[in-house]
């Protein structure tokens, strides 16, 4: 695989970061998940965006190396040759000899981009295929998860504990009201509207879900931004999963409860799926 580190192209085994960088030592740093349809990138700016100000929030200097982000993941694209890829973009605070809380000014952030063949959404071919089976969870994670730090042991812990289920998707919810998935956001259908969580709770603005929401609202369908109660979840008509690599995937199970079945035709997710026409 070919990758990009601090201005160059290169095999992934002749990459070296530093035992020292920050994003080891503290977790200390930023990143974007970006997907590429037939080297395109898939609403690049917005992801652009919200990566300049995950840096801005956490007082990292944006490089000036992402004034040249696109063409550098069109050359990945091309050196890693699957049709469609997803890229991580990975930004630390910088190396830093003296292990101290307290970073030197003068260090330079560290860039590191990998890209992974993206497979497309399996619903788009099978929209019968079996929903994701998730399980809820209190929400355990730190009160900045609007910054999408690498620091993500709050998502991934319960997924290592050898005692619990293995599901597709954790979905994490505090004082009885649902936030987010680990790693997606959440929307449901319930009594014709739309629900999803609003940006005011501690949850990351996905940029696929800014993406349906403006969709949405071109239609007749109503798609409110709001607290969704633990009930209003439970009782859901339709639960939908969003992220960059998943677009929008429809939840089966949750715990060990199945969602009422219907004709895949009547569902408004798989509408929904087609407004990603890239
Ligand atoms: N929430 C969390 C915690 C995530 O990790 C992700 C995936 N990056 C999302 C939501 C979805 O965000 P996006 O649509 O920007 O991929």
């Amino acid at each position: 695989m070919w990758v990009f580190l601090n201005g160059r192209i290169l095999r992934e085994d002749k990459a070296r970061i530093s035992p020292l960088d920050r994003g080891f030592t503290f977790a200390d740093g930023v990143y974007e998940v970006i997907p590429s349809y037939n080297n395109k990138r898939f609403l690049f700016e917005e992801h652009l965006t919200r990566l300049k100000k995950s840096l801005n929030k956490l007082f990292i200097p944006c490089p000036q190396v992402l004034d040249e982000l696109n063409s550098i993941l069109s050359e990945l694209h091309k050196k890693n040759g699957f049709k469609n890829q997803f890229f991580y973009i990975q930004i630390t605070r910088g190396v830093q000899d003296i292990r101290s809380h307290e970073a030197e000014s003068e260090i330079l952030p560290t860039v590191f981009i990998t890209s992974q063949n993206l497979d497309l959404n399996p619903y788009r071919n099978n929209p019968d295929k079996k929903g994701l089976s998730v399980r809820l969870e209190e929400d355990i994670r730190w009160a900045r998860c609007d910054i999408k730090t690498t620091g993500l042991t709050g998502n991934i812990l319960s997924s290592h504990d050898p005692s619990k289920s293995k599901v597709d998707e954790i979905i994490f919810h505090k004082n009885g009201i649902i936030n987010e998935g680990s790693k997606s956001n959440v929307f449901i259908l319930i009594e014709n509207s739309i629900l999803t969580p609003s940006l005011d709770q501690n949850i990351l603005p996905g940029i696929t879900r800014d993406f349906i929401i403006e969709k949405l609202r071109g239609t007749d369908l109503e798609v409110l931004e709001t607290e969704v109660s633990l009930d209003q979840f439970r009782s859901a008509e339709e639960i939908w999963l969003t992220s960059s690599t998943k677009e929008i995937q429809p939840v089966q199970y949750l715990d060990d409860f199945e969602l009422p079945r219907r004709n895949s035709q009547d569902y408004l997710w798989l509408e929904v799926l087609n407004y990603f026409n890239h």
